[in-house]
C-alpha cells in the first residue's frame, strides 16, 4: 500500500472521513440507501421511493444508466429516469445515488444526483475515476468483480487525487467459484478496509447475493461487521421488475428488514463498544427511527 498517500492511514491516526450526501453523514451513522434497480417509469420510482422513506431509509438509489450484460437488455431510461430521480427527491427529501457509467456524462449527471456511483464492471475506468475527481459531489465506489483490497483503494485513490475527498466505498461481492450466489459477499473487506483507509464502507448484499433469501441476514451481518450502511434493491412490485427481479425486496419485506436492523442496533450496543466501535471508531448504530 506503499504507493498510496491519500485513501490510507499509513499508520498515522487520521480521522475518519464523513461524507455529507444532502443531510445524511455517512460514516457516522449507519446508513440505509434503498430503492430499484433501475428507474422504469415515474409510477414505478415514485411508489418505491415512498416505501422505502416511509420503512426508514435515508438515502434512495435508481438507475438510469444500466450497464447491462446483454445489450439486448433494458439500459435504463437515461435523462428521463433523472427527472424521475428528481421527482422523487423533491417529493420525500431523499437524497439520490444513481450510477455514471460514461465520462462524458459526469458532469450533466451531477446536476440531478446527490451521489455518483461508480458500478463494479467500471471500477477501473481510469477516465470516468478522473472524470468524478474533479467534481464536488460525493462518489459510491464499487468494488470490482475481481479486485483486490489494495485496486480497490487505488482506484478510490484516483478520485481523491483529484481532488475530491468525498468517497465512500462498497463491498458489492466478488466473483469466486461459488455459483448458488450470484457472487461472494466478502464482509471481510470490512474490518480490513476500516484498518488501513479512514474511508466509510458500505455493502450491497443484494448484488452480494442476488438472493432474496439471504439480503437480511447479510444485512445484519453488515451492522455487526462495522459497516457505515448498506444498499439494497427494493421494488413496489418485484414481479413486474425490468432488472435484477429476483433480489429485489418488496416494501413489506424491506419494511421489515428496518425493524431488524434498528432491533439488532440494541443488541449490538454492548458488543459494538468494545468491538465495532474500536475498529471503526464510532459507534455504527444510529439508523433513522420511523
Ligand atoms: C447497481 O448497484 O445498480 C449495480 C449495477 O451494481 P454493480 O455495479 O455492483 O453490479
Ligand atoms: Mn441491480
Amino acid at each position: 500500500m506503499n504507493q498510496l498517500k491519500l485513501s490510507v492511514k499509513n499508520g498515522k491516526p487520521l480521522k475518519r472521513t464523513v461524507v455529507t450526501v444532502g443531510s445524511v453523514r455517512v460514516g457516522e451513522d449507519f446508513v440505509v440507501i434503498a430503492g430499484p434497480c433501475s428507474v422504469e417509469s415515474e409510477i414505478q420510482a415514485l411508489e418505491t421511493a415512498r416505501a422505502v422513506k416511509k420503512a426508514g431509509a435515508n438515502m434512495l438509489r435508481g438507475g438510469a444508466f444500466k450497464p447491462r450484460t446483454s445489450p439486448y437488455d433494458f439500459q435504463g431510461l437515461g435523462l428521463k429516469g433523472l427527472k424521475i430521480l428528481e421527482m422523487a427527491r423533491r417529493e420525500t427529501g431523499l437524497p439520490v445515488v444513481t450510477e455514471v457509467t460514461d465520462p462524458r456524462d459526469v458532469s450533466w449527471v451531477s446536476e440531478y444526483a446527490d451521489m455518483l456511483q461508480i458500478g463494479t464492471r467500471n471500477m477501473q475506468n481510469f477516465s470516468l475515476l478522473k472524470e468524478v475527481g474533479k467534481m464536488n459531489k460525493p462518489v459510491l465506489l464499487k468494488r470490482g468483480l475481481y479486485s483486490t483490497l489494495k485496486e480497490w483503494l487505488s482506484c478510490a485513490e484516483y478520485i481523491l487525487a483529484g481532488g475530491n475527498s468525498q468517497v465512500i466505498l462498497c463491498e458489492r461481492g466478488i466473483r469466486t467459484f461459488e455459483t448458488y450466489t450470484r457472487n461472494t459477499l466478502d464482509l471481510s473487506i470490512v474490518p480490513a478496509v476500516k484498518e488501513l483507509s479512514h474511508l466509510p464502507i458500505i455493502v450491497d448484499p443484494s448484488h452480494g447475493t442476488g438472493r432474496l433469501s439471504l439480503i437480511e441476514p447479510m444485512s445484519l451481518a453488515s451492522l455487526a461487521a462495522g459497516a457505515d450502511g448498506i444498499m439494497v434493491e427494493v421494488h413496489y412490485n418485484p414481479a413486474e421488475a425490468l432488472c435484477d427481479k429476483d433480489q429485489a425486496l418488496s416494501p413489506v419485506l424491506f419494511s421489515g428488514l428496518m425493524d431488524k436492523l434498528r432491533h439488532w442496533q440494541g443488541a449490538l450496543g454492548t458488543w459494538t463498544a468494545e468491538g465495532a466501535v474500536a475498529v471503526s471508531g464510532r459507534h455504527p448504530l444510529a439508523l433513522a427511527a420511523r
